[in-house]
């Protein structure tokens, strides 16, 4: 049993949002109370105790579309003319550090990613995965990173046809064979689904051998859709009719798939993620460095759609994340009210919604049950924190930063920023010694 107190307790819970003096008690891998420090502390004694010294107890951050796979990209110069447009910049930088890595360097880059995670409070994610050079296997080192740094993921590998059709048939391999272990997998840390990258490097004939080899796994599919607009245009021009339609048509929505991005959807595609239950991720940082446009996650959210919040490999710190999604809107919509409680939605919410498709045990709430994922802020609010303005302190107070301490299904990750499992000073020298090696092939 490990109690987490002597804080104020942040449940993201409608019926009980805030304890002051607070405490979460964990028993295993599950939360087993939330409630006053002192009470929990009499009623759990010689359980170990974590003193949040009088910052903010939270549930663990999940970050609903990332790529690990990027992380040697920090600092890289691919040279060359630089990119005009978001092809350019697939072409220029994506597929060639993807090609670049070997199932070690899947490894290594997976693992820092994960610190980062640890640091910025980061318990559950979902990842997007490419390495073309290196397919099969790559989803089960990175279950090995997950396994040994305790980060609950569900992974998937990203099917195109850009490198050839047999790493096309090599992803969709690897994407079953992940799905299969992970249904099997009793650690409460893994789930799959079906990777795909986007309409525009998807054919038909592909489309349709990813449809048929899911089959009855149901395990849904991660794809990008319309993240530049030459996505929607290739559809047009190739099937006549839009990304969501063609998707549709092969089964590729429903309740456990997620539409990335979405910026260029028109109504009708709208219409289809809302009737289909498709989730849909939004990468606001992402989308403002590449120049691609602005998500109508206002309106898909008055639809009832369930969008959440990722990073696309930028950041591991969601409330970065939120930060720019909030000012994004406003900016976009030159209106400074709108977007107040869409995106805290997103991100708690909808995340947790979207996470609950693939794991068993429920996260991202801190209520009796949940998964112990669990993380505790360094914050001392300037002005009086309450239960209607706890918001308004995150989004303007805290960040990814002051987390000091990190439990994914109940295991302590990091405490009082220290991470006791793991070398971290070793990991990364050995990942800046893989990127070097990367870089030069890049
Ligand atoms: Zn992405």
């Amino acid at each position: 049993m490990i109690l987490i107190g002597n804080g104020t307790v942040i449940t993201r819970d409608v019926g009980k949002p805030f304890f002051r003096d607070g405490c979460v008690a964990i028993d295993g891998k599950i939360i087993a109370g939330v409630g006053n420090s002192g009470e929990l502390r009499e009623l759990h004694k010689g359980a170990r105790f974590i003193d949040a010294h009088g910052g903010l107890i939270m549930p663990g951050f999940i970050n609903a579309h990332m790529h690990y796979y990027s992380a040697f990209s920090r600092g890289l110069s691919v040279g060359g003319a630089p990119a005009q447009n978001f092809n350019e910049v697939l072409e220029r930088l994506w597929w060639k550090l993807d090609k670049a890595l070997s199932l070690e360097d899947v490894y290594y880059s997976a693992v820092v990613c994960m610190i980062d995670c640890i640091k910025n409070g980061v318990t559950t994610v979902i990842d997007h995965h490419a390495s073309p050079s290196a397919v099969g296997g790559s989803l089960f080192r990175i279950a090995e990173a997950a396994s040994e740094l305790g980060v609950r993921n569900c992974l998937c590998y990203e099917v195109s046809d850009r490198d050839g059709r047999q790493v096309m048939e090599d992803g969709i391999r690897e994407n079953i064979d992940f799905i299969k272990h992970a249904a099997r997998d009793e650690s409460g840390l893994l789930a799959g689904t079906f990777g795909l990258h986007a309409s525009m490097t998807l054919s038909n004939d592909t489309l349709e051998a990813c449809a048929n080899a899911t089959g009855d796994f149901a395990a849904g599919y991660h794809v990008h859709v319309a993240e530049g607009p030459s996505d929607e245009e290739d559809s047009l021009k190739k099937y006549g009719k839009r990304i969501m339609a063609r998707f549709r048509d092969f089964g590729i929505t429903g309740p456990r798939s997620t539409a990335v991005h979405c910026i260029h959807v028109n109504d009708e595609e709208m219409e289809i993620l809302q009737d289909t239950g498709t989730a849909v991720v939004h990468n606001p940082e992402s989308n403002m460095g590449n120049a691609v446009g602005v998500s109508p996650i206002i309106d898909l959210c008055a639809r009832g759609i369930t969008v959440g919040l990722g990073t696309d490999g930028y950041v591991s710190d969601m409330l970065q994340s939120w930060k720019f999604a909030n000012a994004l809107q406003k900016h976009a919509q030159k209106h400074p009210n709108v977007a107040w409680s869409e995106i805290p939605t997103m991100l708690f919410d909808n995340n947790s919604k979207i996470a609950g498709r693939y794991f068993r045990t429920p996260t991202g709430r801190l209520l009796p049950g949940y998964s112990a994922d669990v993380t505790v802020l360094d914050y001392r609010p300037p002005t009086e924190l309450t239960e209607a303005n706890i918001n308004g302190h995150l989004l303007f107070g805290a960040s990814g930063r002051a987390v000091t301490t990190t439990a994914a299904q109940g295991r302590v990750l990091m405490e009082n920023r220290v991470m006791s499992d793991i070398d971290e000073d070793a990991l990364l020298a050995k990942a800046r010694e893989r990127s070097k090696k990367v870089w030069e092939k890049v």
